[in-house]
């Protein structure tokens, strides 16, 4: 094991998860949020959007030359999504786990869209892949004055 993968595991980090509309629309918002709750992370910032064709543009801009670029904008934008920034140790691999892989048929059961979902272009939630991205994704969904910094009470049951 590489000496800077277990540094990056142990450090304090930002994701950004969002449910996607089909997850809203199929009432599966609460049980996303909860397998980050349960699992041990802190919530620091929640809301409902309606999310603008510009927006999704930004944040999928890497996807861009695909093919399903514009069906994955159309997905996005179709209905509000729900935005959420979550802090832990480890927090941006650890929640693509809990997420599982882009495809949910190849997804392991025990995962988001492993149990939750069966189709690429319908995968439930988005998590992002790289702590650089986790801060430019929560700085691009969210306003500064919408984070909240606080210390859940079982902090200390979590972390020796
Ligand atoms: P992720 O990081 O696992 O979400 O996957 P990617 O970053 O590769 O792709 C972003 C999102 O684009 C995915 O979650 C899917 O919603 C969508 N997507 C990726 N590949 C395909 C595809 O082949 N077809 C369609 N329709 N959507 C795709
Ligand atoms: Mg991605």
């Amino acid at each position: 094991f590489l000496p800077h993968l277990v540094a990056s595991m142990e450090e304090v980090q930002e994701t950004y998860i969002m449910v996607k509309p089909d997850g809203l629309q199929r009432g599966l918002v609460g049980e996303i949020i909860s397998r980050f709750e349960k699992k041990g992370f802190k919530l620091t910032g929640l809301k409902l959007f309606q999310c603008p064709k510009q927006l999704a543009e930004e944040h999928y801009k890497d996807l861009k030359a695909k093919p399903f670029f514009p069906k994955l904008i159309e997905y996005i934008t179709s209905g509000p999504v729900v935005c959420m920034a979550w802090e832990g140790v480890g927090v941006v691999a650890s929640a693509r786990k809990l997420i599982g892989v882009t495809n949910p048929l190849q997804a392991e059961p025990g995962t988001i869209r492993g149990d939750l979902a069966v189709q690429t272009g319908r995968n439930v939630v988005h998590g992002s892949d790289s702590p650089e991205n986790g801060k430019r994704e929560i700085a691009l969904w969210f306003t500064e004055d919408e984070i909240c910094q606080w210390t859940p009470a079982q902090a200390p049951w979590l972390r020796e």
